[in-house]
């Protein structure tokens, strides 16, 4: 669990940077780019140590659901693609060919985690929110979300008439949009 906290700590420090030093703040966006891009690895540590401690101590499973829809209330969607140990399988299941990653999806359909927290994504206490004073409109959080790329005319993240991606039920925190902005204007914060 300590690895869980750390892993979250570190990242949410991260790109909660304001980046006031330019030095600073390009090592952070280099850095948040890097975990990121390392998804899967973080991933496949903290879904097996989550395994490991339930398979180790007999936890039971509604423990793990307590503590999925808390990281629910706190950070939305996040269990499902960086701490879910069913999750990463099916990620390497599905992941790996364009024919069944379309399914991917599907395995969360009975997941009480995957519902509770995609629905808590409105209302979590981090968020993915948008300065609205320095957006340049540029569209390319939009371009590198799965959500806004697969419905343009519902989702989007800056466009004030279309719904907000990180809030809709399907965005799994994967950070990609805050990444992709060009100057900051997309954090991930309180
Ligand atoms: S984190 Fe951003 S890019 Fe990823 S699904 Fe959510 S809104 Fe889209
Ligand atoms: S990438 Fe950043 S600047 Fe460009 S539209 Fe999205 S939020 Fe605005």
């Amino acid at each position: 669990m300590d690895e869980v906290r750390e892993v979250s700590y570190n990242y949410l420090s991260l790109v909660n940077s304001n980046g006031a030093c330019p030095i600073v703040g390009l090592k952070m966006k280099k850095i948040t780019k890097f975990i990121i891009a390392k998804r899967i690895i973080i991933l496949s540590i903290v879904g097996g140590a989550i395994y490991a401690t339930m398979y180790y101590f007999n936890i039971n499973i509604g423990y793990l659901v307590l503590f999925g829809i808390g990281t629910g209330v706190i950070f939305g969607k996040v269990f499902c693609r960086w701490m879910c140990p069913i999750g990463f399988l099916m990620e390497m299941i599905m992941g790996g060919s364009k024919q069944f990653s379309s399914m991917y999806q599907y395995h969360k359909m009975g997941c009480p985690i995957a519902w509770a927290s995609g629905l808590l994504n409105k209302w979590s206490i981090f968020r993915i929110k948008i300065n609205k004073d320095t957006c340049i409109s540029c569209g390319k959080c939009d371009k590198e979300c799965y959500l806004s790329t697969i419905e343009p005319a519902k989702y989007s993240l800056y466009k004030p008439t279309k719904q907000n991606s990180g809030d809709a039920y399907s965005c799994s925190k994967c950070l990609k949009c805050v990444v992709a902005c060009p100057n900051g204007s997309l954090k991930y914060k309180i």
